[in-house]
């Protein structure tokens, strides 16, 4: 018996795929949206791995729905980077986390914000081809926009 709680969105992997290098200096966030509006994809898997020179991540205080900045310092490794595209607001939105290593290979990571600047990263997008659109809209009671 399924959890009837459970949000479940079904589809397939349409075949596509959109894979890049990132400019150095720019920022990842708004490159990976930026891959996928070019590509067309409203819903993807996005994968990535490389290097920043330096990172800002986000953590959600579940008590407060405040998200709190981190600011990490370079030159990082990108250990895993992992994601989703989806629709918020009719347009491909990415909701993305990274676990990032520093000098001594210790980590961290958390939900990627604007300001993590690629040194070099290489990205790949999967497309998803939903039955329906996959959106996202606010749920105040979680605190962030979530798949409806
Ligand atoms: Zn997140």
């Amino acid at each position: 018996m399924p959890n009837a709680g459970m949000h479940v969105f079904t589809g397939k992997t349409s075949g596509r795929v959109a894979v890049a290098r990132l400019t150095q200096g720019s920022d990842l966030l708004d490159e990976i949206n930026s891959l996928a509006e070019r590509a067309g994809f409203a819903a993807a898997t996005v994968q990535f791995i490389g290097a920043l020179r330096k990172a800002v991540v986000l953590v959600l205080d579940q008590d407060t729905k405040e998200y709190l900045n981190i600011d990490v310092p370079g030159p990082l490794e990108i250990v895993s980077g992992s994601g989703n595209i989806s629709l918020r607001d009719g347009k491909p939105f990415a909701h993305v986390h990274v676990v990032v290593s520093g000098l001594d290979g210790k980590c961290i990571g958390g939900h990627v914000a604007n300001g993590c600047e690629v040194y070099l990263t290489e990205l790949v997008l999967t497309e998803l081809a939903m039955d329906k659109p996959l959106e996202r809209t606010l749920d105040k009671e979680v605190g962030v926009a979530v798949w409806q």
